[in-house]
């Protein structure tokens, strides 16, 4: 099968081909058409699966099937080399529709992170500490307009006790959203975790 098979766009799957990938891969292949009809997704798969394309797709996708939209993806990760390596998986797949990607994680300015938020950019990838203190400190900016919510590597996410922050994040995201988790290991944790962010989600692995 092809992207184009799986309901990728051309101008997708043009940025696909740009990056040399010539064929989906097992989850992509479960999990786009699954996410282009809407429903939400408990991803068991680990990195180097081509999870990152697997829902960055059907994001961007949406994205450009609606108004341009600011503030309509939101993905959570760990850590902030996650963080970067989704964003830039956002910017590559996306570059020709030119989306705007910021990266708000611990340990770097505040300052140039409200100033990238201030801009509206159209995806959000986060680790959650600073994004909660974004969201209690940046005038101005919220989590209201995300249609689109990830959590990557649940496991881990909740290996490095982000629980607590993760539900106060989830309280002020709308419901009306589709919500992918991806996770290498399905723990009691990730579980408690599914049953209260997604809704009638459907599994799929590799
Ligand atoms: P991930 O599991 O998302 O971290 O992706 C692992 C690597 O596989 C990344 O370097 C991606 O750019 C690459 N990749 C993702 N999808 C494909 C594909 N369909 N064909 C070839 N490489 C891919």
């Amino acid at each position: 099968k092809s992207f184009q098979d799986l309901g990728i766009i051309q101008s997708l799957c043009e940025a696909c081909a740009a990056l040399g990938y010539k064929a989906p891969t097992p989850i992509q292949t479960e999990a786009i058409p699954l996410a282009l009809q809407g429903r939400d997704l408990i991803g068991l798969a680990e990195t180097g699966s081509g999870k990152t394309a697997a829902f960055a797709l059907p994001i961007l996708q949406a994205l450009m099937e609606s108004p341009r939209t600011s503030l309509f993806g939101l993905c959570l990760a760990p850590t902030r080399e996650l963080a970067y390596q989704i964003a830039q998986a956002f910017e590559a797949l996306g570059s020709l529709i030119s989306v705007k990607v910021a990266v708000v994680v611990g340990g770097m300015d505040m300052i140039s992170q409200s100033i990238a938020l201030g801009k509206r950019p159209h995806i959000v990838v986060a680790t959650p500490g600073r994004l909660l203190d974004h969201l209690e400190n940046t005038k101005g900016f919220s989590l209201r307009s995300i249609k689109h919510l990830v959590m990557d590597e649940a496991d881990r996410l909740l290996d490095l006790d982000f629980g607590a922050i993760i539900d106060k994040i989830l309280k002020v995201l709308p419901r009306e959203r589709r919500t992918y988790l991806f996770s290498a290991t399905m723990t009691s944790k990730v579980e408690s975790l599914q049953r209260a962010s997604l809704s009638s989600p459907l599994r799929v692995s590799i």
